[in-house]
């Protein structure tokens, strides 16, 4: 996440809708990139749902047709609002959503509303298992479905017991919906003898064994001793669609995690830990990956600033009597597929 300030010099957040100091109405313009303070000479309005439920912070142009902000579009089914602990419920989901939707943007894809789109858009149906029981987070054909129970702290938490997850957010769930909606967007028209698909099976597996089978065995066994050697979660070890989605998920978190440390000055290189674990000089490589390239390079110091980055957020977690906040373990092979994972993103960047 970028660091964001106020006209006033004031330090603004992502979700903020007001400056604290001059009091004047802010919102995110996802054109720019930018928070800018709602002036008239702006050319920029407030979303609807922000105006009239106060779920958005974020704009978009004053000539506009549109009330709807470009993330709000995307949203097929709302909750019921006339139940009132939805509306806190849809906030949270909203501002977990527009974050996926910021990095994605950030990291240079179009992403058009299934409406301006039927074929590659992408839309949200946030639905909540009181009214619709049988409903369940996941993707198919373009649409992500959010169960809005899950943001209910108390709820998710005794999921992620259940489920034995070390971590479950509403942003990890909105991150890895994502990956499935790209897979089938980028991926899954190319034919199967494609260099990517190759690359795909290569490092995930084939995705042709049975989905449905593979999920049961794992509900019914949980992921195989020793999965912490090729997979990021256990749930990853489930099927190489899941093991991409993971994946994927976690590519994304490390992209915003380094850019939040990076914008408020905080550069890995000059911490202690650096010394030990970040390339000595110039053109040294980590050793945990050969480099097959240049850019490659570029990933591999990229992914060690986030291994040393993710062991002092740990060492504060633990000096605040707090579990650990990252924990996860990238290995060799997760590393590998992390890098995989930046290598298809670049090749989904808009280039026209
Ligand atoms: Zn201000
Ligand atoms: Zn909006
Ligand atoms: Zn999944």
């Amino acid at each position: 996440m970028q660091r964001f300030t106020c006209d006033c010099g004031n330090v603004l957040f992502f979700g903020s809708s007001k400056c604290l100091k001059c009091g004047q109405v802010v919102g995110y313009d996802p054109q720019s990139e930018t928070m800018v303070t709602l002036r008239p000479d702006r050319g920029v309005k407030r979303c609807d749902n922000g105006v009239r439920y106060g779920v958005c912070n974020w704009l978009l142009p004053k000539s506009s047709p549109e009330v709807l902000c470009v993330a709000c579009r995307m949203n097929r089914t709302i909750p019921e609002l006339h139940v009132e602990r939805n509306l806190m419920l849809w906030g949270r989901m909203e501002i977990a959503k527009r974050q996926l939707i910021y990095t994605l943007l950030r990291l240079g894809m179009k992403l058009p509303s299934k409406a301006e789109s039927p074929e590659a858009g992408l839309a949200f149906d946030i639905i909540s298992t009181v009214s619709n029981p049988a409903v369940t987070t996941g993707h198919l054909n373009g649409v992500i479905t959010v169960n809005l129970e899950e943001a209910d702290d108390t709820y998710r938490q005794i999921n992620r017991q259940q489920l034995g997850e070390s971590s479950r957010t509403l942003l990890g769930h909105f991150r890895h919906e994502s990956a499935h909606y790209l897979w089938r967007r980028y991926l899954s028209n190319l034919a199967w003898d494609d260099p990517q698909r190759l690359a795909f099976r290569e490092r995930f597996g084939d995705e042709w064994i049975d989905y449905a089978g593979a999920l049961s065995t794992y509900y019914a066994r949980g992921a195989p001793v020793g999965w912490e050697q090729s997979f990021i979660t256990g749930y990853a070890a489930s099927h190489p669609w899941e093991d991409w989605a993971e994946t994927w998920a976690h590519y994304l978190q490390i992209i915003d995690g380094l850019e939040t440390c990076e914008s408020l000055g905080i550069q890995v290189q000059h911490l202690a830990l650096a010394l030990v674990m970040l390339p000595g000089e110039a053109g040294t490589l980590p050793s945990m990956l050969e480099q097959s390239g240049v850019s490659d390079g570029e990933f591999l110091a990229w992914l060690q600033r986030w291994m040393c980055l993710s062991t002092v957020l740990n060492e504060i977690s633990h000096s605040l009597g707090e579990p650990p906040l990252y924990p996860f373990v990238i290995s060799v092979r997760v590393a590998q597929k992390l890098r995989l994972a930046h290598h298809f993103s670049k090749k989904w960047r808009i280039t026209e």
